[in-house]
This record gives structure tokens, sequence and C-alpha cells, in this order.
């Protein structure tokens, strides 16, 4: 279980070998009462399209990246605190099965397993080390979750207009706030979203309506709001976008879970 593996070598040998997959691209993740509880590789919603990525999961924080070289190399390291995630179960639908929803403050995505058992394991465990997390350090979990991108793919004209139809000039944007996918004169306006950035960020005409409103006591108003297009220095563009992937995972990877034989009840 995973309290007995806090200071084991197993433990220590298996963060040592993530930390050299990830190399000089990742940040150390050895630090004392870490544990490293799972591993496996998911198929994570990007904006384009579904890619796969290799996902650890500690005791405190969940890791992905990049699959370079299956096993050997990672990049593009992200680390979400756990202590602000909440997992939201998806239906199966006939394209994408066995998914669900990592919500945090800043950034909320899909993600799917290969079966429904798979499933079950990344989310019961996952909730676990997030129940344990809050019990421990007597803190709430985090109620405000930033929206889930619509997918690209999914929207060819803009949802707040429904008639700007995309093309590879008329560029698609999402809202910050709701996550849909709109044209860039329906999503002209900026809020600030302090969870996401310092700096505020697109959000549709619809949102904005709802922000300022609900935010018009705020006296720091009138500063968070602009409808310069330049004004954040944010894009569109994703961080995960587009890398060349070697030894993508074969037949199919099982995901592994640590220590937790008697546990888990
Ligand atoms: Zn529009
Ligand atoms: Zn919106």
């Amino acid at each position: 279980m995973v309290d007995k593996l806090v200071n084991s070598e197993a433990n220590a040998r298996r963060i040592t070998m993530v930390e050299s997959c990830f190399g000089s691209s990742g940040q150390p993740l050895a630090v004392p009462g870490r544990v490293l509880v799972g591993e496996g590789v998911l198929t994570k919603m990007c904006r384009k399209k579904p890619k796969t990525r290799q996902f650890f999961l500690f005791n405190d924080i969940l890791v992905y990246g990049n699959i370079i070289i299956n096993k050997k190399k990672y990049n593009k390291q992200h680390i979400i605190p756990l202590e602000e995630v909440k997992l939201e179960s998806l239906e199966d639908d006939s394209q994408y099965k066995n998914g669900w929803l990592i919500c945090t403050a800043s950034k909320s995505f899909a993600v799917y397993a290969a079966t429904a058992i798979e499933k079950g394991e990344w989310m019961a465990h996952i909730n676990k080390c997030i129940d344990d997390l809050l019990r421990k350090s007597g803190k709430k979990a985090v109620s405000v979750h930033a929206a889930v991108w619509v997918p690209d793919g999914e929207a060819s004209v803009c949802m707040h207009c429904k008639k700007s139809q995309f093309t590879i000039i008329n560029r698609r944007h999402h809202c910050r706030k709701c996550g849909a996918v709109v044209c860039g004169p329906c999503s002209n306006k900026r809020f600030l979203l302090p969870n996401q950035s310092s700096k505020p960020l697109r959000v549709c005409l619809h949102c904005y309506d709802v922000l300022t409103t609900t935010k018009n006591h705020n006296s720091t108003d009138s500063a968070l709001r602009g409808t310069n297009a330049d004004s954040s220095g944010e894009d569109d563009s994703e961080d995960d976008d587009d890398e060349k992937t070697k030894g993508q995972p074969e037949a199919h990877d099982l995901p592994k879970f640590y220590g937790d034989a008697e546990k888990l009840e």
C-alpha cells in the first residue's frame, strides 16, 4: 500500500527512472513523502485530435508527457497538483470510450483508457490519492475548474454566432471560460480568469456578458477587462501539439499500479 512505499527502495528507484526518462526537460520529482502510485499510457483529447500520452500518478501530483521513445524518453512534462483535481466520468459514445475528465482550476481535459477496467483502476487510484491528500491537509476540494475545450473538429462554424464558417484564414478560437470554439469577432473581449492566468484571457461574447454582470460590483473591474485583441499576449496554440513520436506503445501496455494488492477496497 501507498504508505508502505513511502520510504521503500523500489519507490525511490521508480521515481529516479521517471526523472531520467524526462531528463533535463522535466522537474525533479523525488521529494520526501512522494510515492509513485501508478503509471501508464492514456489517450488525451487535445485541441486537434486525441494523442497518446504517458501518465504518472504520484500520491500528490499527476504528471504526463509526450512519448518520444516508449518507456525510455518523454518530454513536454506537465505537473498537476492532485489537490485541485476533480474527475468526472464520461459516457461512452460511438467514437470515444472509457473516458473521464481531469478538471483543474487552470486546465481541464478528457482522457481515455484502453478498457473499462483500466478506466476504473485509474479513476479509483486518482480519487483515492485526492481523498487522502485532502484529508491530510484538511483543505477543501477546489470548486472552480477550467472549461474543457471543445475539439476543433467538432465545430465547423462558430458556436456563438452559428454563422461564421472556419477556414484556414478564419481561425478557430477557444473561449477560456466555457471552452466553446468561436470566431474572432465573437471572442474579441478579454476577461481576467485568475485561476488560469494573471492576464485577461479570450472569452466569447456570451461569457463576457455573464462575467461582467456578475463581476460588476468588483472595484478593480475596469482594469481587468479589455477589448484590445492583442492585449494579453496569449494565443490559441496548444503546448503539446505536433510532436513526432517514435516507438508508439505497441499493441497495448497495461497500466501498472504499485503496492495496491491489499489496498483499494
Ligand atoms: Zn462567431
Ligand atoms: Zn464562452
